[in-house]
């Protein structure tokens, strides 16, 4: 019934590239008796390398252009390059992963990144940083735990981006203001990010300049781009053109729509889709007003919370670990106003009501049939004394702010009084009175 993380996540966000993407590469056959020269094995020697650089362009000329031979082996030929550079990098370099002596876990910009190991052929990733494909075959490449971030290890001490992880948690908070641009000029025509000057985008059919980036590998043609969550401008390298909901309209208009948004941005949008950082009821109380599953999901969390403190205490609960085991997000049924960009998004296609309403009928279910401790922690209304047991939670029920007497909703709107409450007053009017007596005899 529950949508898994990620599923949710491509309903959020959308990459453009940077996934994962597998391809055969199978040796072919006809190329098996060469395999010697080819240096299929990792622990080739330089010297090594470089005669199977040779080889392999020998055979790529002798290839007919579109055969899966030639496919391989300009594959190969890459890969043999890059490994060959990698090797030479390693030599200069005592720090490089490829040396015993090299460092797996590096922090930079307040990114953790991790050595990621050479797994296999045909899974490629962008660099996060140059845009450029890694290699992971042969190139040594980093992963920050904690945002996603891809680094090739040369790129690791030019990387710009700080941890979007780090930077959610500095902010503590969403950008409100819908696409809040402030101009390209103001920018200075300079991309928001890296701050490469920005191609002046002039009207169709006029001119149109590009600008041309270097990303490592290749020559790329530059676009200015504007990013919906800041308004801002990025070149091509820092946007990529991914998608994602922006926090902005869905509080605003309820709007759930994919808009272009800058590479930081998507990662921030990432690592926050399950943060219960959004306080609806400040931000927008009207939409509670428009939106009917709003309406439904605040009810039904106020309710919730209230049979949360009967489970708290319970033994049986506790043993049975029922808070547990059915709430798979705590904070909402630990809190009433707090929300995340993945409880609004299932909000909004009807995914979250009908997940508080199983919750709450596994609760009730506990205390009022199971659970004789639970039964017995019930209340009589204190206006009418009917037999029948209230719990704070029924929607027949209110809870006095005071005194925390439970009371049927309608008795108390006739009385608009509280009867503990008024004895409470009688009480403490009572002692004050013996308390001035005492001072009278006293004198
Ligand atoms: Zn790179
Ligand atoms: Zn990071
Ligand atoms: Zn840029
Ligand atoms: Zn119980
Ligand atoms: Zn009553
Ligand atoms: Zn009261």
């Amino acid at each position: 019934m529950a949508s898994s993380p990620s599923s949710v996540a491509s309903c959020c966000i959308s990459r453009v590239s940077g996934d994962d993407s597998s391809e055969d590469n199978v040796l072919p056959e006809t190329l098996q008796n060469q395999q010697i020269y080819l240096a299929l094995n990792k622990e080739a020697t330089e010297e090594e390398l470089e005669t199977a650089v040779a080889k392999c362009k020998e055979l790529v000329l002798e290839c007919d252009n579109l055969s899966p031979e030639r496919k391989w082996l300009v594959r190969h030929l890459i890969e043999l390059r890059l490994r060959l550079q990698e090797w030479r990098e390693a030599k200069d370099d005592p720090q490089h992963p490829r040396n015993r002596s090299g460092i797996s876990k590096r922090t930079i910009k307040g990114h953790h990144f991790v050595l990621q190991s050479i797994i296999k052929r045909g899974i490629s990733k962008d660099c996060d940083h140059c845009t450029g494909t890694i290699w992971n075959f042969v190139q040594a490449w980093y992963l920050c735990d904690d945002c996603g971030f891809n680094s090739h290890h040369k790129c690791l001490s030019s990387i710009i981006r700080e941890c979007a992880h780090v930077t959610a948690t500095e902010q503590g908070q969403y950008e409100f203001k819908i696409c809040p641009e402030i101009g390209l000029s103001a920018q200075k025509y300079k991309c928001a990010e890296c701050k490469t000057s920005l191609p002046i985008a002039l009207p169709k059919g006029i001119l149109c300049f590009a600008r041309y980036l270097f990303t490592g590998n290749t020559w790329i043609e530059s676009q200015t781009r504007r990013c919906d969550y800041t308004g801002l401008y990025y070149c091509s390298g820092c946007h990529w053109g991914g998608e994602a909901v922006t926090p902005a309209r869905i509080i605003h208009n309820w709007d759930f729509e994919q808009k272009p948004v800058c590479q930081a941005t998507l990662q921030l949008i990432k690592v926050t889709l399950t943060r219960p950082i959004i306080n609806l009821e400040k931000l927008n109380p009207k939409l509670f007003a428009i939106v009917h599953e709003l309406d439904l999901v605040r009810r039904t969390r106020i309710e919730l919370n209230l049979m949360r403190k009967y489970l708290l205490v319970c033994r049986e609960a506790q043993k049975d670990h029922l808070l547990w085991k059915s709430v798979d997000t705590p904070h909402l049924i630990e809190t009433t106003d707090l929300y995340s960009l993945v409880d609004l998004y299932e909000a909004s296609n009807g995914e979250l009501p009908s997940k508080l309403l199983n919750w709450a009928s596994i609760f009730i279910k506990h205390i009022k049939e199971t659970c004789e401790v639970c039964r017995g922690r019930g209340h009589i209304c204190e206006i009418c004394f009917n037999d029948e047991v209230l719990y704070p939670f029924d929607t027949s029920a209110v809870v006095c702010e005071q005194c925390n007497a439970v009371l049927h909703k309608i008795c108390f709107s006739r009385t608009n009084e509280c009867p503990k409450c008024v004895r409470i007053k009688k009480r403490l009017e009572k002692q004050t009175l013996y308390l001035y007596d005492d001072d009278d005899d006293c004198d």
